[in-house]
């Protein structure tokens, strides 16, 4: 693969780089940072996440960047995997504003619709994703069924020409603001393990429907659980078939674990961390004099480089064979746990101050790397743990047998 732009793919990435320029909200586009609610920080509680998300996502899909990646005859601009991957570059390097909160809509719906939908469901639901002006949560994990999805035991039961829903589905990230659900359902009562499943669309103001924020170690209510008594759902929000369910999450899970670009987050994040071992006193000097601190970020920047070829190389398939390989289990594994070594780091670099926001309006990153730490956990669980990806290394990459 080479490595170098041609010379097209040079002229995506400055029309990119000179959009984002031109029309990023106001403080964004710098790697300083920024405090919550801010401009250039993150908003402070999840409506206005959510409100400020919905409302870039309106301008980039006015700027002809949003769905990316999809066929243009969805609305989309029809990108192939190179110039999302360099998309990605330079929204992260741009320090872009983070759209996690509507991306179970762009990221997973809007490709499983496309794969998989009806026309009318294409008709009724990609452009409101794309235009932002519909967020959806993902119904997948059950108490009981996160790794092991498919023993999921939400019921589906099929009466006339709806399917009545019963059930408790847990860590649904953003339900409370969410318009629309992404639900797998059991609809036959009698089938084990991938059978027998059902893959729906449900519409959240639906009568029977209970959100129960979860409050995480950040001390934020991000996911919930959400519980579902006889709710019912119109047949045509089937997608695929009636029991088929399964093929339909393997194409949500499988665009929401090939990622490519992660990794350029990261490197923005260890940038702000090499400023903080400067500026951080330590002794007569400042934290980066500190020999084990210095082999540290030396190594962070060392393996930030290997994560990025190894990126290469997944999107290189991806461009050959049209689907991921192992190499996305490879990525997860490394990016999240690179990603905690980092906050690790900062903490270290901190010392005691760090082990609590000093409460000083003043200091420009109070609180910001003790969040950043705590929220760096949820990365070796979500979109399939680290002991999950390394059983699909084992088998697939290195063709062991399964455990
Ligand atoms: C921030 C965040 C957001 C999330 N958002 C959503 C969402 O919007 N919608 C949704 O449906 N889900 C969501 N999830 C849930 C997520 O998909 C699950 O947490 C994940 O699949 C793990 O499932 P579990 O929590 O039930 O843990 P379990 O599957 O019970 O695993 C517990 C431990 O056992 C290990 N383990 C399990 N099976 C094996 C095995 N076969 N071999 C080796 N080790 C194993 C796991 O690695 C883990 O360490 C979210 C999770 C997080 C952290």
């Amino acid at each position: 693969m080479d490595l170098h732009d041609s010379p097209e793919e040079g002229r995506f990435r400055d029309e990119i780089r000179s959009w984002l320029r031109e029309n990023l909200p106001e403080g964004w586009g710098t790697p300083a940072y920024r405090g919550p609610g801010e401009p250039g920080g993150e908003p402070e509680t999840g409506e206005e996440r959510v409100a400020f998300g919905r409302a870039w996502q309106r301008r980039l899909y006015d700027g002809g960047w949003a769905g990316l990646s999809w066929p243009r005859e969805f609305g989309g601009r029809g990108a192939g995997v190179i110039e999302s991957m360099i998309y990605g570059q330079e929204y992260a390097r741009a320090r872009g504003p983070n759209l996690i909160q509507l991306s179970v809509g762009t990221a997973l719906v809007g490709p499983t619709l496309i794969h998989h939908g009806t026309d009318a469901q294409k008709a009724r639901f990609l452009e409101p994703i794309l235009k932002g002006d519909e967020v959806w949560c993902q119904g997948f994990s059950e108490p009981g069924a996160g790794s092991d999805l498919a023993n999921l035991r939400t019921r589906g039961d099929v009466e006339g020409d709806e399917i009545v829903v019963t059930g408790q589905k847990i860590w649904t990230s953003f339900a409370q603001h969410s318009q629309w659900c992404i639900l797998i359902v059991r609809t036959d009562p009698d089938s084990q393990r991938h059978k027998g499943l059902t893959f729906v669309l449900v519409d959240m103001k639906s009568p029977g429907i209970t959100i129960r924020p979860l409050v995480e170690m950040t001390g934020e209510a991000w996911f919930n659980e959400v519980f579902f008594d006889g709710v019912r759902v119109p047949v045509e929000n089937v997608v695929g078939e009636i029991g088929r369910g399964w093929d339909v999450v393997m194409t949500t899970l499988n665009v929401e674990r090939g990622s490519a670009s992660a990794h350029e987050g990261l490197a923005v994040q260890l940038g702000r961390l090499v400023e903080l071992a400067r500026r951080t006193p330590r002794g007569d000097g400042v934290a980066a004099d500190d020999p084990v601190i210095r082999q540290k970020l030396a190594q962070y920047a060392s393996e930030l480089m290997i994560l990025r070829m190894t990126g290469y190389r997944n999107a290189s398939r991806l461009a050959r064979h049209g689907q991921p390989g192992p190499e996305g289990s490879i990525l997860k594994i490394f990016w999240s746990e690179l990603d905690q070594r980092i906050h690790d780091t900062a903490l270290e670099i901190l010392g005691a101050a760090g082990l609590v926001p000093s409460g000083d309006p003043a200091a420009v990153e109070d609180g910001f790397w003790q969040h950043e730490l705590l929220w760096s956990r949820a990365a070796t669980i979500y979109a399939g743990t680290s002991e999950i990806q390394r059983n699909i290394v084992a088998q697939r990459a290195l063709g062991m047998p399964r455990g």
